[in-house]
């Protein structure tokens, strides 16, 4: 196991505010980009958490993303509403947008929230789980850049696409999942190269395109979508909601247009979020779905997804977060500028 150094949930935030400020983002954007990579820290997902930090400030550095970024929402059809992101990181686009979807959702029972113009480089659950708290279901989509071959090819074309759903539970943690449509996440596959631990057959291939357990072979080929042809599929729906829907970029039109600085491509995000009780039984849905959960999880061995982060999110303020030597120094060294 690598060298760690433990740091509490504000030391953390703090280094973060200082790196990206330091970077050339301003108080909003960084205040936003840090409250979610501090929520994955929290939440103990660490491929979304600091581990994102170099590629934010390498983004900034570079000129690719606009660190004073001012996204602006407008309403452009009944249940549609959009986010220019004016070419900023996409937290402060989410802030700015998702408020006013669950208002729409509200009064017409569901509504889309299509985000343009951002650079998306983090977990989709908080967007979804804001949602559930405000009593909606919600679902997100997004794309990345050419990182896993379509099922029966061998060439990085779709991203690793994820997908987030959850569902409002009264009075319980909503039920929340959000998962890439690749075998393994990007972030993951990057912590097991820099571990120097092998990934399981079936995350990609490496460039001549056989199957490898070997990270740095994956990141050199092609990452591999889960379920074959299956997951396949799923990754073109996320590239026709979250590009083609939307007026936003594919994923291999991100990867050409991207200046490779290590940070997020351009992209877009599809949200969509609706209210159950609105959709013809709003004096049942609560407890039906509830005696949904309580079926499922009755069986030995079954759990419900986002239980395992809730957990951890009331665990780490106590204990603080675990960082590897090597993210810390690398943190630390950001935020001197
Ligand atoms: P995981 O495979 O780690 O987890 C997927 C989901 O499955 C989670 O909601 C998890 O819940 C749930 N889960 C895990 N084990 C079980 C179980 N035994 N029973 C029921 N549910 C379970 O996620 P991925 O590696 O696929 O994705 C990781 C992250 O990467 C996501 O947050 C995704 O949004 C992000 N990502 C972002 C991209 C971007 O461009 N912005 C691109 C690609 C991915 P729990 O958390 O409770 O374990």
């Amino acid at each position: 196991m690598p060298e760690t150094v433990n740091l509490s949930l504000d030391e953390a935030r703090a280094l973060s505010l200082a790196a990206l400020e330091a970077h050339g983002a301003n108080r909003a954007n960084a205040a936003a980009v840090t409250d979610i990579m501090i929520r994955a820290e929290q939440d103990r997902c660490a491929s979304h958490g600091l581990f994102r930090l170099q590629g934010y400030c390498a983004s900034l550095r570079s000129g690719k993303v606009n660190g004073a970024a001012s996204p602006k929402l407008r309403d452009i059809a009944p249940g549609v509403l959009r986010v220019d992101g004016d070419g900023g990181f996409a937290p402060l686009a989410l802030d700015t947008g998702l408020p006013a979807l669950a208002e729409r959702a509200r009064q017409q029972g569901i509504a889309a929230l299509g985000l343009v113009d951002i650079y998306h480089f983090a977990a989709l659950w908080p967007e979804v789980e804001t949602l559930a708290e405000a009593g909606l279901s919600g679902l997100a989509f997004t794309q990345a850049s050419p990182m896993v071959a379509p099922a029966g090819g061998t060439k990085p074309f779709f991203g690793t696409n994820p997908m987030a759903f959850s569902w409002p539970r009264p009075g319980k943690d909503p039920y929340v999942f959000d998962q890439a449509s690749a075998a393994m996440a990007r972030g993951d596959v990057m912590i097991h190269a820099r571990d120097g631990k092998k990934v399981p057959i079936g995350t990609g291939i490496d460039p001549d395109g056989n199957p490898t357990e070997d990270p740095n072979a994956v990141l050199a080929g092609a990452q591999l979508p889960f379920g074959g042809y299956k997951g396949s599929n799923i990754a073109m729906m996320v590239e026709l909601l979250a590009g083609g829907l939307i007026g936003s970029v594919f994923s291999y039109e991100a990867g050409r247009l991207d200046n490779k600085d290590g940070g997020p491509p351009i992209g877009g995000e599809i949200v969509i979020a609706m209210d159950p009780a609105r959709f013809g039984d709003a004096e049942r849905w609560a407890d039906h779905c509830e005696a949904l959960f309580a079926e499922a999880t009755a069986m030995d061995g079954v759990r419900l997804p986002g239980q395992r982060r809730r957990k951890a999110r009331l665990e780490t303020p106590e204990t603080g977060i675990e960082l590897a030597r090597s993210l810390y120094d690398t943190v630390t060294e950001l935020a001197n500028g």
